[in-house]
């Protein structure tokens, strides 16, 4: 197979990254913007010993599961790479991958798979939206998001995955930076003064965040904006995030407070959580209750158990478990994130919960010393796993359950297999969708000692 050769194909899986594979005479090729069943045809693109890369030229006979995308620029977004499929095909692809990845990764056998928990609707689910702002070609300032994996904004400030109110927002921050000839950021030359907008809501109180990211210390005219900005209902908190540094970084550390208390509130289940601009917080609030949930069932507490939750993140899980358990210790890498934690910690009234920062396979070690030994497990790490000494030690420990999340099927699959061989049966597996028409998938699984 040469480059630039046509070939007509069917798509008959789809790669972790979303692009369509499909095989002529048995070699593999990669074809962005296909959907599962679509005949297509394909110019070859670039080609390696065992695939290929190939371009879509024509759908010839377009997939049953195929469906416009609801959105305009989902094509050179990329953000979204499942626009294309209707929601219960991505939702079907979804609990393939991770039945495919515990079959054939993990080896594993005779546990309970249950249907993928999907959205009810899976739009304007995303409660926090990142802006990037800058100049087009021909000079005008734009506000938007970055073209596949360019740097070259393009302009829009519909996204049908963020909140419909992010629009009016920057409408409002449109007409100030015209009005008052804010400077768009300039990455080339780390010159200009307005980089990125950040707004956040709450779920359920609905609360407004706005930040601009500023390459400067101080915006002029800010009451002005502020003004403008507080006529739409539950605007909460406004302010502006320094960050003169030349880098692909979003955030700097330093927040500048224009209106409010420097937070919003908002809730999953019914705990409290104060959210910064620099706060880390689920972007999918409704289906993290519902994640958490199956991972409070499948804890199974009493009230008398020492629960670890490891790579707590600002300790999301352990809260939502505390008043279920006797103690729960949150590891986490990420001191900020730890400090968010011991705070919404005490705004909720919690005394039986412990965060410790470090690695979580060092903590673990530490909190077996100290005696503080696990009944539960959870872990929900990053998508590279766990690292092996963490597993060790659990398995050294034993704890009746191991109530693992994760965000990587392959990894997921990788450390269940380990677990597996070392004591521990895999019994529920439970895939929720908490990012509709994105390819990442979620899995909650529940594991017991022989
Ligand atoms: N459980 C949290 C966050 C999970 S994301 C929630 O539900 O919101 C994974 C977290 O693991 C991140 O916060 C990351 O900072 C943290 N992390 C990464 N490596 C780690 C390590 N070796 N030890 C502890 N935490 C780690």
């Amino acid at each position: 197979m040469k480059k630039n050769e046509i070939y007509c194909l069917k798509i008959e899986d789809l790669s972790q990254s979303g692009e369509g594979i499909g095989k002529v005479d048995g070699y593999v090729l990669f074809v962005k913007d296909t959907v599962i069943g679509d005949l297509v045809r394909v110019k070859v693109m670039k080609t390696g010993k065992s695939y290929g890369f190939a371009k879509l030229i024509e759908i010839i006979e377009p997939s049953k599961d195929r469906v416009e995308p609801l959105c305009g620029v989902s094509k050179s977004c990329g953000g979204c790479q499942l626009q294309a499929m209707n929601y219960e095909e991505q939702l079907r692809f979804k609990e393939k991958k991770v039945r495919d990845n515990l079959e054939r990764i993990g080896k594993l056998t005779g546990f309970k798979m249950h249907p993928i928990i999907g959205m009810e609707n899976p739009m304007y689910y995303r409660n926090k939206a990142q802006f990037p702002v800058g100049t087009d070609k021909a000079g005008n300032t734009v506000i938007g998001f970055y073209a596949g994996r360019t740097h070259t904004i393009i302009e829009s400030e519909h996204c049908i995955l963020g909140k419909p109110v992010n629009e009016q927002i920057l409408e409002v921050i449109k007409d100030f930076i015209s009005k008052y000839n804010i400077s768009p950021y300039d990455e080339k030359s780390n010159s200009g003064l307005l980089r990125h907008i950040l707004i956040r809501v709450g779920e359920k109180t609905k609360e407004i965040m706005v930040c601009l990211i500023i390459n400067g210390h101080k915006l002029e005219h800010a009451q002005k904006l502020v003004e403008k900005l507080l006529e739409i209902p539950n605007m909460t908190s406004i302010s502006l995030n320094v960050n003169t540094t030349k880098n692909n970084v979003i955030l700097g550390n330093e927040i500048i407070n224009l209106y409010g208390n420097g937070y919003i509130t908002d809730y999953i289940g019914d705990v409290k959580f104060q959210i910064s601009p620099l706060s880390f917080f689920q972007v999918n609030p409704k289906q993290t209750e519902r994640l958490y949930s199956k991972v409070l069932e499948y804890a199974q507490l009493t009230g008398n158990e020492v629960v670890w939750d490891m790579y707590c993140g600002i300790g999301t899980i352990s809260l939502f478990l505390a008043k279920s358990a006797k103690e729960v210790y949150g590891v986490e890498i990420v001191l900020p994130a730890i400090l968010d934690a011991r705070v919404n910690a005490s705004i909720n009234g919690f005394e039986n919960v412990e965060f410790i920062v470090g690695k979580a396979e060092d903590i673990a070690t530490q909190l077996c010393k100290e005696d503080k030994l696990p009944d539960v497990v959870v872990v929900d790490p990053p998508r590279k796993g766990c690292d092996e000494k963490l597993l060790n030690t659990i398995i050294e420990n034993a704890p009746k359950r191991i109530v693992y999340v994760s965000c990587d099927p392959a990894t997921l699959a990788r450390d269940l297999c380990y677990l597996s061989d070392n004591g521990y049966e895999l019994k529920q597996v439970q895939p929720v969708d908490m990012f509709g028409h994105t390819v990442h998938v979620e899995t909650v699984v529940l594991m017991s000692k022989v």
